[in-house]
């Protein structure tokens, strides 16, 4: 059979690793895991190591960018897999969203959304959506800074645009920190995600996209809610294949 060969082996057992410490984690902090959504980072990564991961039961995957992921996703026709759109998308590609990708992690500008929202009304479609936070505020880094965040809701609301729910918050932490840091950060989104819950009303603004495979146990105990796990899981990515 073309998948038991060793890599297989070698991403269904890192996907069982992942999930027991992300288990392990969420009871030491007397959270329930089923509220822990684990997104599989597979860019960088083949069509092959996908099918490997959803062979293991994965059903939900990220991608950052639109040119390598929708040769992908259109291998994989199966309806109860999610993909998620967690890089930095530039508008004139907001056109391959619909149909493909069922949330967008980074969404950050108003332009953005508006090109998003004609092309979903087009197709009579919604995606979920989470704005990009830059917690570090990091000149490198996409993403809203905190001081901006309800502002920028603010000019969604008056925008409407129902085709884009705002389901809450994604942060990419900062590299190479010490725990503490790291935490200070997640728990800094958390309570931003609260704020904008009781300021504008948002019912459905739960979701908390925070952790990477360096630093998932410190966004667990923070309270992401979506964890975007590739290296862990897949190992180091490779573009040269
Ligand atoms: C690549 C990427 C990840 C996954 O990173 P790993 O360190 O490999 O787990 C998560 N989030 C975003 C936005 C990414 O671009």
């Amino acid at each position: 059979m073309q998948f038991m060969n060793q890599s297989s082996d070698k991403i269904a057992s890192h996907l069982i690793l992942v999930k027991q410490s992300i288990a392990d984690a969420a009871q030491a902090c007397t959270r329930s895991s089923d509220a822990i959504r684990l997104i599989a980072v597979s860019k960088g990564h083949s069509i092959n190591a996908i099918a490997q991961a959803m062979a293991a039961g994965q059903k939900d995957f990220g991608e950052s960018t639109t040119q390598e992921s929708l040769p992908k996703i259109s291998q994989f026709g199966n309806p109860s897999i999610d993909w998620h759109f967690v890089g930095h998308l530039q508008a004139n590609k907001a056109k391959f969203i619909p149909g493909n990708f069922s949330w967008v992690h980074s969404l950050d500008s108003l332009a953005l959304a508006r090109k998003l929202s004609r092309q979903l009304e087009e197709k009579s479609a919604s995606v979920n959506m989470l704005i990009e936070v830059n917690i570090t505020r990091d000149e490198k880094k996409h993403g809203v800074v905190p001081e901006k965040l309800f502002d920028f809701i603010d000019q969604l609301m008056k925008a409407d645009l129902p085709s884009l729910p705002l389901r809450g918050l994604m942060t990419i932490g900062p590299y190479h920190a010490p725990e503490k840091e790291i935490r200070r950060c997640f728990a800094e989104l958390r309570h931003l995600r609260d704020d904008c819950q009781r300021r504008f009303g948002l019912k459905n603004f739960t979701e908390l996209s925070m952790g990477m495979s360096g630093d998932y146990i410190e966004a667990i105990k923070e309270g992401a809610t979506m964890l975007r796990v590739g290296t862990a899981i897949f190992g180091e990515r490779d573009y040269s294949k």
